[in-house]
């Protein structure tokens, strides 16, 4: 299971990764954020 976080309502949803057609089940937006759990990356400007 891979956390994932949907653009449009920003919230945390779960799917399988092998699952194919992931949705929102709370909006039905099909965008979303990987989830990086507690990875405070700092990013340098290249
Ligand atoms: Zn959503």
């Amino acid at each position: 299971m891979t956390g994932y976080k949907c653009s449009l309502c920003k919230k945390g949803v779960k799917f399988d990764v092998k699952n194919i057609g992931m949705q929102c089940p709370y909006c039905g937006s099909k965008t979303f954020y990987k989830e990086r759990p507690t990875v405070a990356k700092k990013i340098k400007a290249k």
